[in-house]
Formats: C-alpha cells, sequence, structure tokens
C-alpha cells in the first residue's frame, strides 16, 4: 500500500538513529573521545575524556553531521552486502585510492567548525589512532570506506569547537553562548 501521509521531518529521530547507527558499526562517543583527546591533549595536559565526549556529542547533535553520518554508514553497509551497483560496487569495497568520495562526504562535519578541523581532519587520517585502527583493518569482512573518514572527522570538528570555546574561555572569562 503506497505511503500517502505527507513527510514529516523527526530529528529527534535522525539523531537516535545516528547514535544507534555508530554502535552498530563498533563506534561509540568514548571512542571517538579518545580520538579527541589525542588530537588536543598536547595543548591542554589536563584535558579528561568526559570533557572530550562533551563536545563530540555536541557535533553529533548538528543536523548536517547526522546526515553525513547516516549516509556514509548506508553506502558502507550496501557494499558490504555487494548491492551497490558496478563499477562503484568495488571502489566502495576496497576503498579505492582514487575514490575520494568518502572523505568529500567527511569534510561536510569538518566544515561546521571552520578551517581548525582541516588540519586535524588531514593529521588524524595520517596517523589512525585508537578506533581508526580497526576501521582501517580490511581482513575482517567488514567495510568502512566511509564511516573511518567520517569519525575522524567528527573527532576533528569536535577537536576544533573545543578549541575555540577554550580561547573564548581565555578572553571572556566564560564561555560565549555559542553551539
Ligand atoms: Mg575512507
Amino acid at each position: 500500500m503506497a505511503d500517502t501521509k505527507p513527510y514529516v521531518l523527526n530529528s529527534r529521530e535522525v539523531q537516535r538513529a545516528t547514535l544507534e547507527w555508530l554502535g552498530k558499526r563498533g563506534v561509540t562517543t568514548r571512542h571517538i573521545a579518545e580520538l579527541v583527546h589525542y588530537l588536543q591533549a598536547p595543548y591542554f595536559p589536563d584535558l579528561t575524556l568526559e570533557e572530550c565526549e562533551q563536545h563530540v556529542l555536541a557535533v553529533l547533535g548538528k543536523r548536517e553531521v547526522q546526515n553525513a553520518v547516516l549516509t556514509g554508514i548506508q553506502l558502507d553497509i550496501l557494499a558490504e552486502e555487494g548491492k551497490l551497483m558496478p563499477p562503484l560496487q568495488d571502489m566502495v569495497k576496497h576503498d579505492e585510492a582514487l575514490y575520494g568520495i568518502d572523505e568529500v562526504l567527511a569534510l561536510s562535519i569538518v566544515n561546521v567548525y571552520g578551517s581548525i578541523g582541516f588540519t586535524n581532519f588531514g593529521y588524524i587520517d595520517k596517523q589512525k589512532p585508537g578506533i581508526l585502527v580497526k576501521l582501517n583493518d580490511k581482513s575482517d569482512g567488514e567495510t568502512h570506506t566511509f564511516l573511518d573518514d567520517i569519525v575522524g572527522a567528527i573527532a576533528s570538528a569536535a577537536a576544533s569547537r573545543m578549541a575555540h570555546r577554550k580561547q573564548e574561555e581565555k578572553e571572556n572569562g566564560n564561555g560565549l553562548p555559542s553551539d
């Protein structure tokens, strides 16, 4: 039967699905917080994982970020199941070196918090600390061609958000009310 109900976006459902699908793909907010800590601890020696996780959650609250997470995970799953059309199927499945759309999608996350995020994104993609090792492991039959870049981008955006916040705190004595 055709769905005759008009389309109404349910923001809460999008947010819930984003966290659920990250979890189903083996990524927790704590994993991403560990990446933020890796990026920012050299600058803020007292930095806690809890503080990093707060910034990760704020980034994950953004609609642009949720859209990128859900789109990327869906493409990874379809590739894992062999359901993409050729030749896209092989390119995504094998994380073909000249296929850069995974990075482009992830940049839509990095963009949300400005240019500091770009530097962090490039750096973390080269270093591949923490959960990024597992996501890049091609030997376990899982496909995370999109998710590895998305997770790196969320961490980079959260690190960038933190850097901006800490600067605001330094200048104003407390954080400006911003998102
Ligand atoms: Mg990738």
